[in-house]
């Protein structure tokens, strides 16, 4: 038995264990359910090569994706109050901030960059939906106030792109209290006389929504984004009757006359700079 089990087993063993293969080489579309190499999925900026889905990005890649190659700086943003009722439910608020901090790398569900795209300059707000469901607290209040102010100041458009479930509940009133606040940031960039774009990828739901996201010059979205305020599920409960097919997409929106484009991820910058350079007066025509 010893030359069996002492050499012949260990290799057979070693020729049929698998060395260590990281999990997340391939990713399965939510949509199609067909398997995509990550490297495939990266090139194509997280759209199904297949069908044609739209994953969700990070605020980060978003950057990478809109901006001039090394074309952009992200700006540091203010550190409102951390946790200003002490709230907690299952876990104390600080702790979620922290976790969430750990797992994106960012401050906050926000990230404010400047710089060109398509050679035209531009700023842009991009929120973050893996910080808690990018929820809107003070945090994001006072980005979207600071994208605006830095937008005048460089006297290019602001382009907001938006993923949100909402309100940022832990911080209660105060987090309500941003979308009055947001709304009039959104009105400072209009006041200068600039153009104050919006991308609604998906999810944008709730207080974000219900503020300044609905209110570009131009609303662009995603494709297959989902857009709403309440879900649909509360509404069918409510109404008590069926919601019709696609409620709540892009696609429905734009046939409805909520929104005035869908476009691609792949045409996004393209048609970011288009838009810039048709809503720009002679001035700024003539600066840039
Ligand atoms: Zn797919």
């Amino acid at each position: 038995m010893s030359w069996l089990t002492e050499y012949v087993r260990p290799k057979i063993r070693t020729l049929f264990t698998r060395s260590e293969v990281p999990d997340n080489l391939w990713h399965q579309c939510p949509n199609c359910q067909q398997m995509i190499f990550h490297r495939d999925l990266a090139a194509n900026r997280k759209v199904c090569q297949h069908c044609g889905h739209h994953m969700r990005a990070t605020a980060a890649e978003r950057l990478e994706w809109t901006f001039d190659t090394n074309g952009y700086t992200r700006i540091e943003l203010p550190k409102p109050v951390a946790d200003p009722l002490r709230f907690r439910d299952t876990k104390r608020y600080s702790d979620r901030l922290k976790e969430a901090r750990e797992k994106t790398h960012t401050d906050d569900a926000i990230l404010v960059a400047h710089g060109t795209i398509g050679g035209r300059k531009a700023v842009a707000a991009v929120m973050e939906f893996n910080f808690i469901g990018g929820s809107m607290g003070a945090a994001v209040g006072d980005a979207i106030v600071a994208a605006a102010r830095l937008a005048v100041l460089q006297h290019a458009p602001l382009i907001v792109f938006t993923a949100s479930g909402g309100a940022r509940m832990q911080e209660g009133a105060i987090s309500l209290m941003q979308m009055p606040r947001t709304v009039i940031a959104s009105q400072v960039v209009k006041d200068a006389g600039l153009p104050f774009i919006v991308v609604l990828t998906d999810p944008t739901t709730g207080g974000v929504t219900a503020s300044f996201a609905m209110l570009g010059d131009i609303q662009i979205a995603e494709p297959g984004a989902m857009i709403g305020f309440a879900g649909a599920r509360v509404i069918e409960q409510t109404v008590r009757e069926k919601l019709p097919d696609g409620f709540q997409r892009a696609e429905y929106l734009l046939q409805h006359g909520i929104i005035d484009m869908v476009v691609k991820r792949t045409d996004m910058p393209e048609t970011l700079s288009r838009l810039m350079g048709l809503l720009a007066t002679k001035d700024q025509r003539d600066a840039a």
